[in-house]
């Protein structure tokens, strides 16, 4: 089939330098296993994933030891056989520097496999459902770096039904390899799972968005389709940041908007990235689970540049060491590319399903942060957002922490690329702003949230209390009307009865006394 040519465009972008060669030039390497794996229970979006073993319990590889505490979870799976030492607290990659629940497992060496759900080779007769259910078993999360449940995004029921299934296979972040390397090396996986998930969404048209800088890749891609007779198309986009933005790929390749905070499903798209295909292709054609995952280590501070395979929970000093360590020239360790990644603090923090590369940078890739200056209104950072936003109305508004108006310019619509930071001349660190502003205005949602249902419970307590109020009253009226049916004179005060009646029993005594007296007189 030819190949589809028309490519779209989208506003803004840059073009920055690769930095892609320094990592691929050996295949990827499989790591051993480290002395102690350290799995987070929340590696992706959504709830953390709830465990479902004890301290002292032996596992086994692929086993699962923590499940989905809800839709929007996943599940985490033991990535080899060992003991299970501690569940608590651990140091976690995330820019804060808190730590997090995690699972921690000694690894017995066996790495003996677990018994494990049987293939679904003929996937083409099994349900969505059945498909969707194996993906969430799986703990499959998107491995682009959102880390999304794919078991949620892949469920369109009630949706618009999906036309187009868009692969992201851009990877157009400086540095970053690891999709790069996965596809010259398991080219036939990906399109394996490619077909899993068309299957699963029904869509009538696959297209893999690719860069044009990884024409090897591109290649593999094109001769595993041939050999398998697939009707997807490999279309190669000129290497641009973002290109591998969600919206911007799907604009790139299907000259359609996803509308402001919405999402691809609503314009009858989904985008996936390519290294979940493979992930989906595992679980479902082999019913292995999610346990590791290809990570690029690059830059002038380490030794030996490449992608390795990591089980995950590996400590990331392990990693650094198996790429011969740090060079001299090591500065700044950066977790994910030098565009969205950030700085990790502590490197005796895990692996886990969003890490999809170490950067260990020099002065030169990372230099230290300028001294930021006011803005002086040149444009420069609307010209090149890929978003069509207005970075330093943004940026205004976070400033001045008026969290409505920020919104009214759209800031859920940045995709936190930093293009605008890179070209502002007052070194105004955006990106920053804008994160502070959505953390900030997510804590007050979640104080709403809070407070809304305590007033909801207030109003209950109250409607509770008048209820039985109205309820005492009702009854008391019962009793009384039933006094005024017991006596003679229906509406007569029963007091007055009451008293009359004594009188009447007084006058009566009296009047019995005195016929007494009288006789004995007589
Ligand atoms: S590029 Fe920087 S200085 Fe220029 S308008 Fe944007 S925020 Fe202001
Ligand atoms: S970080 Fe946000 S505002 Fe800045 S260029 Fe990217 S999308 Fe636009």
């Amino acid at each position: 089939m030819a190949e589809q040519t028309t490519i779209w465009s989208f506003h803004g972008g840059l073009h920055l330098e690769g930095h892609k060669s320094e990592s691929t030039t050996r295949p990827i390497q499989r790591l051993p296993l480290p002395s102690r794996l350290t799995l987070p229970m929340q590696q992706h979006i959504g709830h953390a994933a709830e465990p479902l073993v004890q301290v002292g319990d032996q596992v086994r590889k692929g086993q699962q030891i923590a499940a989905a505490s809800d839709y929007i979870s996943a599940s985490v799976c033991a990535p080899t056989s060992g003991r299970v030492v501690a569940i608590g607290a651990a140091a976690i990659p995330h820019p804060s520097g808190l730590q997090d629940a995690c699972i921690e497992i000694e690894p017995d060496g066996e790495d003996s496999w677990c018994e494990l759900p049987p293939p679904i080779s003929d996937y083409t007769s099994a349900t969505a459902t059945e498909l969707r259910e194996r993906i969430r078993w799986a703990g499959i999360v998107g491995l682009g770096g959102a880390a999304f449940p794919t078991s949620v995004k892949v469920n369109v029921s009630g949706q618009r039904p999906i036309e187009t299934l868009v692969i992201n296979a851009a990877e157009c972040e400086p540095y970053i390899t690891c999709d790069d390397m996965l596809m010259r090396e398991q080219a036939g996986d990906v399109i394996d799972g490619i077909g899993v998930v068309r299957h699963l969404v029904g869509a009538r048209q696959v297209l893999i968005g690719i860069e044009d800088n990884k024409p090897e890749a591109a290649d593999a891609l094109r001769e595993a389709i041939a050999s398998r007779g697939d009707a997807t198309e490999v279309v190669v986009v000129p290497s641009l940041y973002p290109s591998g933005g969600e919206k911007q790929l799907i604009q790139l390749l299907t000259g359609e908007e996803v509308p402001s905070q919405g999402v691809p499903a609503s314009i009858g798209v989904l985008c996936l990235n390519v290294a979940t295909t493979v992930a989906v292709a595992d679980a479902v054609l082999r019913g292995r689970p999610l346990i590791e995952r290809i990570v690029t280590v690059t830059g002038q501070g380490v030794r030996q540049a490449g992608n390795h395979r990591v089980a995950l929970g590996t400590p990331i000093d392990f990693v650094i060491e198996h790429s011969g360590g740090y060079s001299d020239a090591m500065h700044r360790l950066i977790l994910g590319g030098p565009m969205m990644g950030f700085t990790l603090h502590n490197d005796q923090v895990p692996v886990t399903k969003a890490t999809n590369c170490l950067l260990a940078a020099s002065r030169e890739e990372a230099p230290a942060a300028h001294d930021e200056r006011m803005c002086i209104r040149c444009g420069e950072c609307a010209k090149v957002c890929p978003a069509l936003l207005l970075p330093q109305q943004l940026y205004w508004q976070a400033r001045a922490h008026d969290f409505d108006k920020v919104q009214d310019y759209h800031l859920f619509d940045c995709i936190e690329c930093g293009c605008c930071a890179y070209v502002c001349p007052s070194h105004i660190p955006l990106v920053h702003y804008y994160r502070f502003a959505k953390t900030e205005i997510w804590t007050q949602e979640r104080e709403r949230e809070k407070s809304d249902i305590a007033r909801r419970r207030h109003e209950a307590r109250q409607a509770r209390l008048e209820r039985i109020e109205a309820e005492r009253k009702a009854r008391l009226r019962k009793k009384k009307e039933a006094l005024e049916e017991k006596t003679d004179k229906p509406g007569t005060d029963p007091k007055k009865a009451a008293i009359e009646a004594a009188m009447q029993r007084v006058a009566a005594k009296k009047a019995a006394q005195q016929a007494e007296s009288q006789t004995s007189s007589e």
